[in-house]
């Protein structure tokens, strides 16, 4: 009975690990997926859109990390060689070091195809920049009107991608655009006794989001730079003469400066990063601060 008992013992173990050496087997063999396909974007925004489109069916690889200035980055040779290994490239739209890029990889890649996430956005101009400048304001992406057109750009050029999903994406894109839908409502309910008024920022990133809203931005750096001695003065008068209560600044542009002018101007310091991964977040912050200061 004993032994018995052992045989019967020996062989379900012995069954046990024959089962689980061919569930192993099978799932190396057949478990086998081929590798992802990489799409290539610009900032880190436009990255958090589109994950949310492609979910685990594409790998979506960033050129700017947190903290870089998208108007001084100059991409290395590995950032390079990661873009001619991709199936895509997604474009912003008006950042300088695109265009050297799309080149260079398109030499490098022919197949590479390349999309514009700003196409039909409504740019603004003269808002950036040296002061009578017409160059295109390049932070369209700091706007949930703008967004709900990315994202529109970013899903049909996934499904032409990648047909075979088409469904999910169009699953995942209605999510994301009713989600922009209510957070464009919320910022238009918040900032409704707020139209007319203005908010200070160093460098002027919030000009599409000041448009949506009916806001106005005042920018205090000079030409991309500090503001020199001479017109320290009538920077100072022009920021305190708008009645801002708020002045943003942001970590990838030096505002040491900042700080020092706004000792005379007493607005509330809130620092903010619209290059951040975590966009709605950074928007919520950017809305609150207006409508509670
Ligand atoms: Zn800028």
């Amino acid at each position: 009975m004993g032994m018995k008992v052992k045989i019967d013992y020996l062989l379900k173990l012995k069954i046990v690990a024959v089962v689980v050496l061919c569930v192993a087997l099978l799932h190396s063999c057949v478990g086998k997926e081929p590798e992802k396909s990489i799409i290539t974007v610009s900032i880190l925004p436009q990255k958090y859109f589109l994950e949310q489109i492609v979910g685990d069916k594409f790998v979506v690889s960033c050129m700017l990390n947190e903290g870089n200035n998208p108007e001084a980055y100059e991409p290395s040779m590995t950032h390079l060689i990661n873009i001619e290994k991709s199936k895509a490239y997604f474009c912003i739209g008006y950042i300088g070091f695109e265009y050297a890029i799309v080149g260079k990889a398109r030499a490098n890649n022919p197949d590479l195809k390349i999309y514009n996430n700003s196409k039909g956005i409504e740019v603004l101009r003269g808002t950036h920049g040296v002061p009578g400048d017409e160059e295109v304001d390049p932070h369209v992406w700091s706007s949930v009107r703008n967004a709900m057109q990315i994202v529109q750009n970013m899903y049909e050029a996934v499904v032409e991608l990648d047909p075979k999903n088409e469904k999910t994406y169009t699953e995942n894109y209605n999510r994301l655009k009713s989600n922009l839908e209510s957070l464009d409502k919320k910022f238009a309910n918040m900032l409704e006794p707020k139209r007319g008024s203005a908010f200070l920022v160093w460098h002027p990133s919030l000009s599409y989001f000041a448009n949506d809203y009916g806001l106005r931005q005042i920018s205090i750096e000079y030409e991309g730079k500090e503001v020199p001695i001479n017109m320290l003065k009538e920077k100072i008068d022009t920021a305190k003469a708008s009645g801002a209560k708020v002045l943003f600044i942001q970590q990838e542009f030096d505002s040491s400066q900042a700080e020092t002018l706004n000792e005379e101007i007493g607005a509330k310091i809130v620092r903010i990063n619209p290059m951040n991964y975590n966009w709605v977040e950074e928007m919520e912050d950017i809305a609150n601060a207006i409508a509670n200061n």
